[in-house]
């Protein structure tokens, strides 16, 4: 599938068999379905990535791959247009990685937060891996292989898109050649959708990011009575026990949800804070909301079976290899290897 569009590039790891939940669509998935109408864009089930931070236990990768996928393409990315792809099937993506960690200073990745952060997280006597360390020239690897335009990203990566920049740079300059062009953070700046609350608050009774693993996810392929049980749960104004009590939206996760999914949540904002309407009356238009929001979402899902996902994976990775076999070709020629 060739195209004239500017290319970008994206892609999200297979961590989670219930596969993606609405922090990684209103953080990223929301904003590639969108730049699908002006790009042509390559779409990563990153199942390489996974297993850097998988522990011990390895997963059924090939499961998660196909959820996560099968959510790409209910949330509206058109494998007509885009081509969605498997990291570990367009084997580019580790030849490059090779080629890329002779170029990359141990200390530039020593210094990358969120190496620094997973090393803690993991120092409970589980030893730090290559991998974890290399994490960002693979992620390097798989920007660089397809020379885009643009890589749209969640603010937390923009560390690591600077890395890949750099990294692209070190090898253009060691081999005195210019295979890779530079590229563009596309960052979507909605404050809210860049860190969607979770269902639950921390220790502080604090808000804190939907994430896998804090057990706080609405996910995609939630059921309508799943996501009901799941907001009848979810945190709200703590001083707020009667309807008539003033409610804080600021720090109430239903009225966040609102904020995103009601198109009347002005309105139940400031009566919540004025003590006119209760939780319970916002968890059950939050509920209906939400549940029409997805309804689409289901109704795509339910006609994507393993085979057919399968097929679309197959057709976009063909698409994916097509191109990056070509700035194979190109680094080999830069290196003198060809
Ligand atoms: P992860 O699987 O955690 O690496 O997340 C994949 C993408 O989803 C990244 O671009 C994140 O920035 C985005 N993301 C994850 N959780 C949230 C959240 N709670 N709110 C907004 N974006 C998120």
């Amino acid at each position: 599938m060739s195209s004239d569009k500017p290319r970008i590039l994206s892609g999200m790891r297979a961590t989670n068999p219930r596969g993606l939940h609405l922090g990684n669509y209103e953080g990223a998935l929301r904003n590639w379905v969108h730049l699908q109408d002006d790009f042509k864009v390559y779409c990563m089930v990153a199942d390489y990535h996974a297993l850097t931070t998988m522990g011990d236990l390895p997963p059924n990768l090939g499961f998660i791959t196909r959820e996560v996928a099968k959510d790409y393409v209910s949330a509206g990315l058109d494998p007509q247009r885009t081509s969605i792809f498997v990291q570990s099937r367009v084997p580019e993506h580790a030849e490059l990685h090779l080629v890329l960690s002779m170029v990359t200073g141990l200390g530039k990745l020593e210094r990358v937060p969120t190496y620094k952060e997973k090393k803690d997280e993991l120092s409970s006597g589980h030893p730090v891996s290559y991998g974890l360390l290399g994490y960002p020239v693979l992620q390097a690897a798989d920007i660089l292989l397809y020379k885009p335009y643009g890589v749209p990203v969640g603010k937390d990566q923009a560390p690591h898109l600077e890395l890949s920049r750099e990294i692209g740079r070190s090898f253009n300059a060691a081999f005195d050649c210019q295979v890779f062009p530079e590229f563009k953070d596309i960052i979507d700046g909605d404050e809210l959708r860049s860190k969607v609350p979770g269902l639950d608050v921390d220790d502080q009774g604090q808000l804190r990011k939907m994430s896998k693993s804090y057990d706080n996810c609405i996910y995609l392929s939630d059921t309508a009575d799943q996501v009901a049980a799941k907001i009848q749960s979810a945190f709200t104004t703590p001083t707020k026990i009667k309807k008539t009590d003033p409610g804080i939206p600021e720090g109430c996760a239903v009225c966040q949800y609102l904020k995103l999914y009601s198109p009347d949540w002005k309105t139940q904002w400031s009566e919540d804070q004025q003590g006119l309407r209760g939780c319970v009356q916002n968890k059950r238009e939050l509920t209906e909301c939400l549940n029409e929001f997805l309804g689409p979402f289901r109704e795509k899902r339910a006609q994507l079976d393993d085979a057919s996902i399968e097929e679309i994976l197959k057709r976009g990775t063909e698409e994916a290899r097509e191109f990056a076999s070509q700035t194979m070709r190109e680094v080999r020629k830069a290196i003198k290897i060809d």
